[in-house]
C-alpha cells in the first residue's frame, strides 16, 4: 500500500505521517516544496519519501499520484497573514494545485481526501456551520475572501469529479486546528501567543478579543481524516472537522498567560493597523460535528488546556535544544 500526502512536511502533514507510521506499514510518499512546511517536522524513517516539489507542477503530481493507492491533498497555501500578503501565489496553488491531484486521481479512481477550511463558511453570522449552510464571502477586493472562494472551489472541482467520474473523495473542513509544530509566522493565534508569553512579550490581541474560535489538537483532527477515508459511508461527502467549545481570544489570551505563568501583558491592536483598512474578520466561527459523529463517531477528545500543555512543552523543549 503506497499512500501519498501532499503537504506532509506542513503541520497537519506531518502529523498524518506519523499517524500512518505509528498504525500502518504503508510507503509513503510527500510531496511539499517546503514553503510554510519544514523537513524537521519529518520522522527519519524509510517509509518516507519527500519528493520536493510543487503541487503546481502537474508533471510531478502525475507521476507520484499514480504510483499510490490513496492521496490525501493538504498542500495549500495557509495562515491569514500569508494569504493576505501573497495573494495570487496563494489563489495558484490553492486552485491549481487541488486540479492537478483531482484530475490524476480521477484517471486512476485513486481515493483523494481534499483539506478545506472552515473559511468557506465566511463571515456568516448562523452558528454553529453544518456543511449544507449558505456562505456568506464578502468582496472580491478582500483578498481573505479569496481564500475561502479557492478552497470552495476546490469542494465543487472534488464533487463534481465524484460526480460525473465515481471518483471516491472525502472533504474535510478544519476549525482551527492546533497544536505542536504549528509555527506563528503565518500569523496563527496559538503558537504567536504562547511564543510571546514564553518571552515576556505582549500578547497580540486583535480588536476587542471577543471574536470566538474552537481549537482542535491536531492529533484528533488526523484521527477523524484517517478513519473519514477507511469509512465507506463517508464517500462523496463533506464534513466539518472540529470541537465545538468556542472560547473567545480574551479568554485564550488568559488560558495562555495562566499555563505559562508568564506576566506578559495584553495589548488589544485594531484589526485596521494589524492588517488594513478592508480586512474583516469572522465573529463566531463554530461547527456543527454530528455528521461527523454519525459517520465515523468521533468526537475531540483534548481539551483546550491540554493542547496548550503540549504546545508549551514544545517550546519550551525547542528553546532548550537551541541553547
Ligand atoms: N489573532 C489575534 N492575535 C494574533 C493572531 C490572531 O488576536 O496575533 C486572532 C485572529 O484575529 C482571530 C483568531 O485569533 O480572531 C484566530 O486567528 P488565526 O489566524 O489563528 O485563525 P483564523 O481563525 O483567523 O483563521
Amino acid at each position: 500500500m503506497a499512500v501519498l500526502v501532499t503537504g506532509g512536511a506542513g503541520f497537519i502533514g506531518s502529523h498524518l505521517v506519523n499517524y500512518y507510521l505509528r498504525n500502518t506499514d504503508s510507503k509513503i510518499f510527500l510531496i511539499d516544496n517546503i514553503s510554510t512546511g519544514q523537513k524537521e517536522n519529518l520522522p527519519k524513517s524509510s517509509q518516507v519519501d519527500l519528493i520536493e516539489g510543487d503541487v503546481r507542477d502537474s508533471a510531478l503530481v502525475e507521476d507520484i499520484v499514480r504510483r499510490s493507492d490513496v492521496v490525501y491533498h493538504l498542500a495549500a497555501a495557509v495562515g491569514v497573514e500569508n494569504i493576505v500578503e501573497n495573494p495570487l501565489d496563494s489563489l495558484q496553488t490553492n486552485i491549481e494545485g487541488t486540479q492537478n491531484v483531482l484530475d490524476t486521481a480521477a484517471g486512476d479512481g485513486t481515493p483523494v481526501f481534499i483539506a478545506s477550511s472552515s473559511e468557506v463558511y465566511g463571515k456568516s453570522p448562523e452558528v454553529p456551520f453544518s456543511e449544507d449552510d449558505d456562505r456568506v464571502v464578502g468582496p472580491t477586493t478582500v483578498p481573505r475572501w479569496g481564500y475561502a472562494n479557492a478552497k470552495a472551489l476546490d469542494e465543487f472541482y472534488a464533487l463534481a469529479h465524484h460526480e460525473e467520474n465515481d471518483l471516491p473523495v472525502v472533504v474535510g473542513r478544519f476549525f482551527n486546528t492546533v497544536g505542536p509544530r504549528q509555527v506563528g509566522e503565518y500569523g496563527m493565534v496559538v503558537p504567536t501567543f504562547v511564543e510571546q508569553a514564553l518571552a515576556g512579550d505582549p500578547i497580540t490581541v486583535y480588536g476587542d478579543g471577543t471574536q470566538t474560535r474552537c481549537f482542535t489538537h491536531v492529533r484528533d483532527a488526523v484521527e477523524a481524516v484517517h478513519e473519514l477515508m477507511n469509512t465507506p459511508a463517508a464517500n462523496g461527502h463533506v464534513f466539518n472537522i472540529g470541537s465545538s467549545q468556542p472560547v473567545s481570544i480574551n479568554e485564550l489570551a488568559e488560558r495562555v498567560l495562566e499555563i505559562t505563568g508568564s506576566d506578559s501583558r495584553v495589548e488589544h491592536i485594531p484589526f485596521e493597523e494589524a492588517f488594513d483598512e478592508d480586512f474583516e474578520e469572522p465573529t463566531r466561527r463554530e461547527p456543527d460535528v454530528s455528521k461527523l459523529r454519525e459517520t465515523i463517531g468521533w468526537a475531540p477528545e483534548t481539551s483546550l488546556d491540554r493542547i496548550l500543555e503540549d504546545v508549551v512543552e514544545e517550546r519550551r523543549e525547542n528553546v532548550e535544544a537551541s541553547s
